[in-house]
Parts: structure tokens; C-alpha cells; sequence
């Protein structure tokens, strides 16, 4: 019996589903046919109304991003999940997640890693993300309000890193921040177009490789303050 089985709330159970069912649509691109037992268990478990602004709830389960204030948005169910099981988490792990938003997807990491790490730049969302985790018993959960492009340094090496807004291109200073055998998965392109979702892994040696999963569509990762990477012209 696999996980969706075992749950007992319908619209829980109806979102379980479709990322299932979409998980086998996309095999193709993502190589996965199925997510973990382990990720849909994590999927299963944290409860999503939680995250979601109040007029929202009745939506929370849906299998779409909702509007969670200052123009973001919590992602998409099935993209958590899929972003989730390709960085391949294990217990021991640590894991640094920028653009902290809700704190769903903190949540969901923190139940299959040993430490998360998460960064988010507006000040109010970190602020809720960060007393909504601690209400809720996410203690594994450390978080920061600061801008998160750099990553995080004084914490680094990460087992994974997961960026949850839309770089125009990967940034050097994150794989940097990579554990060999390390794994990140980011979004890459322009703002507000399609981007695509890059998986970066590290080998043993630490050379890193890059390879594009599928086309996603996130809000843009900021830079600097007041500027999105489209505007900057920062190199890397
Ligand atoms: N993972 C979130 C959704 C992320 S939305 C969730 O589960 O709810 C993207 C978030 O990234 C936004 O909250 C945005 O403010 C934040 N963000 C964008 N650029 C950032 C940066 N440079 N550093 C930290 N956070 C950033």
C-alpha cells in the first residue's frame, strides 16, 4: 500500500493523486516516474492550509501556486514534490533553500533532511514563514532574512541547495557551496517567462555539471536590493 492510500482527507488525497499522475507525464523529462515514498509521505504530511493566506484556504490543496502577498506566490504542489525528490535527501543531509516565502517548502525538506537552511529577502514574509515553522514544530529549520544570492557561508558545504525563484543564470558563488556529490536545482531564465529548471550535480572530484529537467515558471531572484538579475550587472 503506498502512501496516497493510507490518507484520509479527500482534497489531501486528490492532490497526492495529481502529483502522481503528473509525475508520470513528465517521466519523459525528469527520468522519475514516481516520486519517493519518502517525498510523498513528506507531501502527505505537511499541511499546506497552514501556509496559505486565510481567504486562500479553501484552495490549499489544489495543485496550483497561490498568492502568498508582496507579489509571491507558494509553488505549485506537484513542483515542490518533484524539486524535493530530484535533490535526493537523506537523513543526514543538510539542505539551503533561497526564497523562503510560506516556509512550505522548508517544511516539506525539513521532514526527509537533517538541517535546512532557509534565506528569504522581504522582510514580513521571513518573519511569518519563521514563527508559522516554529508553531508548527519544524525545529530543524534555521532561517535568515537577508538576500540569499550569495548563499549562505558560514553554514556551507550543503548536500543540496534548492532555489525557489528564477535566476537568469546559475550562480557560481551557490555551486561553490555545493558538497562533492552535491545536488541544486534552480530555475533559469528570464523573469517572468518560462524558465527552466536546472538540476546541478556535483561529482566526487567537484567538477559540477548542469542538465535542464523541464520548463517552470517562478517569480525572479533578486539580486540586490531594489534590482532583479535582469537590470544587474553583476558578473559571475
Ligand atoms: N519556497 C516558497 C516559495 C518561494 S516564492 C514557499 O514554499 O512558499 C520565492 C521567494 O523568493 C519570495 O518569497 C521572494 O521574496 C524570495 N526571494 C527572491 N529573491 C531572493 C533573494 N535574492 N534572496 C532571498 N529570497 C529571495
Amino acid at each position: 500500500m503506498g502512501v496516497i492510500d493510507t490518507v484520509r482527507d479527500e482534497r489531501l488525497k486528490r492532490m497526492l493523486q495529481q502529483i502522481d499522475t503528473e509525475a508520470g507525464y513528465t517521466a519523459s523529462y525528469t527520468g522519475r516516474q514516481k516520486f519517493d515514498e519518502r517525498v510523498m509521505a513528506a507531501m502527505a504530511a505537511v499541511p499546506r492550509e497552514k501556509f496559505v493566506p486565510d481567504d486562500l484556504k479553501p484552495f490549499a490543496y489544489n495543485n496550483e501556486p497561490l498568492p502568498i502577498g508582496y507579489g509571491q506566490t507558494i509553488s505549485q504542489p506537484y513542483i515542490v514534490a518533484l524539486m524535493t525528490d530530484m535533490l535526493d535527501l537523506t537523513p543526514e543531509k543538510s539542505v539551503l533553500e533561497i526564497g523562503t516565502g510560506s516556509g512550505y517548502q522548508a517544511a516539506v525538506l525539513s521532514l526527509l533532511a537533517k538541517k535546512v537552511y532557509s534565506i528569504e529577502k522581504i522582510p514580513e514574509l521571513a518573519e511569518s514563514a519563521s514563527k508559522r515553522l516554529q508553531q508548527l514544530a519544524y525545529d530543524n529549520i534555521e532561517t535568515r532574512c537577508c538576500n540569499g544570492y550569495r548563499g549562505w557561508q558560514e553554514k556551507a558545504p550543503f548536500d543540496a541547495i534548492i532555489v525557489t525563484a528564477a535566476a537568469t543564470h546559475i550562480p557560481s558563488v551557490l555551486v561553490e557551496q555545493l558538497k562533492p556529490a552535491g545536488r541544486m536545482l534552480i530555475p533559469v531564465g528570464l523573469p517572468y517567462m518560462p524558465q527552466e529548471l536546472m538540476l546541478v550535480t556535483k561529482d566526487e572530484q567537484g567538477a559540477s555539471q548542469s542538465r535542464s529537467i523541464l520548463d517552470v515558471a517562478f517569480v525572479p531572484l533578486v539580486v540586490e536590493e531594489g534590482e532583479n538579475e535582469g537590470a544587474s550587472q553583476e558578473q559571475d
